[in-house]
């Protein structure tokens, strides 16, 4: 069984808003082995919408609609649903009494454009949506069904992993396949798979290798998902790991930023950052992950000269002969995070991430990654490539892939 997914709304199309609604459902439908037929974003119409529905009904088991459930008047999903079944819309009391409480907790009376979010399409299941006024429902259209969900992420996503994934599995939606992502640092797409041949996978395991962000995911996926299969697929990861293991830092959800968080905490070790051209994209990295406080100390944020002398101790002599892009002071600064804020670790980016290059003539993307700790100091030149903010973006994964080398040997 498959799924269809329509994404609805004009700000789609125009590129204004992005589509992260049909990346995350297909990646959650993914990984629990339901095959997505097709993706659609279309447009604000009532007959766009009825099209693209009873198309999608004519292929999959299932449609999935995001979007177009809102009070104004370019929110047509529920209008296309009622004509694509020939369903009459009905007025719901009970969600028309949710809504008129929910403006009474904010403290406003209910606009009156809203009391069109209690229409729904007849036959139709409503599914609590604390976090909006929006009606996401599922609507059984014969044997196939039609299941509407707010358009905002926040709102969509707890109601996918809630209601939706349920839902399906109770409704026969089964894994048509397993999958496991392994997660890969430090060797680039075309080498990798090199070694991967000759490693050799267990038969039945399919690979494919996904390049992105400085970093290589490798998705294994068999054709069936019977419990050989996932055996097969814990063999596959386990003669990675034994042939590739220089490379590989985790698998499925676990980042690069959470393994190595992961890492420090085990071992009881601190972490101080000096972030010049990355301007804390590091630390925010590194805080996304609950419970960072236990071995994360802080960074400073040292993006001028000045700020580099003044709270790490770069000596201006050695900025002034080496300049702010060189080993010398990425190595001064993690030093100096890491007396300033007493951690075990100090870790420094600095680089120039463009467009232009600076007075020093050095490459656009050049960049210095410096770690000091127990074990002694190393620093790492790397040209980078892409657009200011990919050069940031980039120099943080290649701090975080240098922590973790460091913290899977002795520190
Ligand atoms: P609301 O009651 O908030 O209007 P809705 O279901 O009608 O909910 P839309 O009006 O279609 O949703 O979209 C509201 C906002 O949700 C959009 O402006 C956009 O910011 C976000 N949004 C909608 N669809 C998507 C999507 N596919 N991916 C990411 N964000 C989306």
């Amino acid at each position: 069984m498959q799924v269809d997914l329509l994404c609805i709304g004009n700000e789609l199309l125009s590129g204004l808003v992005e589509n992260t609604n049909a990346g995350y459902i297909s990646r959650r439908l993914w990984s629990k082995g339901i095959p997505v037929r097709e993706q659609r974003v279309v447009s604000d119409s009532v007959s766009a919408i009825v099209k693209a529905l009873k198309e999608s009904l004519s292929c999959s088991e299932a449609v999935i609609c995001t979007g177009g459930l809102g009070p104004t008047d370019d929110d047509l999903t529920r209008e296309a649903v009622s004509e694509a079944l020939q369903r009459p819309l009905l007025l719901d009391q009970g969600w028309l009494r949710r809504l008129e409480r929910f403006f009474e907790g904010r403290g406003n009376p209910m606009p009156a454009a809203n009391r069109k979010q209690a229409l729904v399409v007849e036959g139709s299941r409503l599914l609590p949506n604390p976090l909006g006024t929006a009606p996401a429902a599922i609507v059984p259209a014969g044997k196939r069904l039609v299941i509407l969900l707010p358009g905002p992420p926040r709102e969509m996503r707890p109601l996918f992993e809630k209601e939706i994934l349920p839902f399906l599995a109770a409704r026969g939606f089964r894994a048509s396949w397993r999958t496991k992502v392994v997660r890969t640092v430090g060797c680039g797409e075309s080498l990798l798979e090199e070694k991967i041949k000759k490693v050799g996978l267990p038969e039945g395991v399919l690979f494919s290798p996904l390049a992105g962000g400085g970093e290589v995911l490798l998705q294994l996926r068999t054709a069936a998902a019977d419990p050989a299969a996932a055996a097969l697929l814990d063999e596959a990861a386990r003669r990675l790991r034994e042939h590739l293991g220089e490379y590989i830092y985790g698998e499925n959800e676990e980042t690069l930023a959470k393994t190595v968080a992961g890492l420090f905490t085990k071992r009881g070790l601190t972490l101080a950052l000096a972030e010049s051209c990355s301007g804390g994209l590091l630390a925010d990295a590194l805080t996304d992950i609950p419970g960072s406080s236990l071995f994360f100390k802080g960074s400073l944020v040292t993006y001028g000269n000045e700020a580099k002398e003044k709270l790490l101790g770069v000596p201006a002599e050695l900025l002034k002969s080496e300049g702010a892009v060189s080993k010398a002071v990425a190595l001064a600064m993690a030093r100096g995070a890491r007396r300033a804020l007493s951690a075990s670790v100090g870790a420094a980016i600095t680089g120039i991430a463009g467009p232009e290059s600076d007075s020093s003539g050095s490459p656009v993307g050049l960049v210095y990654t410096a770690l000091c700790g127990p074990a002694g100091e190393s620093c790492r030149r790397t040209l980078l490539p892409g657009s200011r903010r990919a050069v940031k973006e980039r120099s943080v994964q290649t701090t975080l892939a240098a922590l973790w080398r460091m913290m899977r040997s002795a520190v």
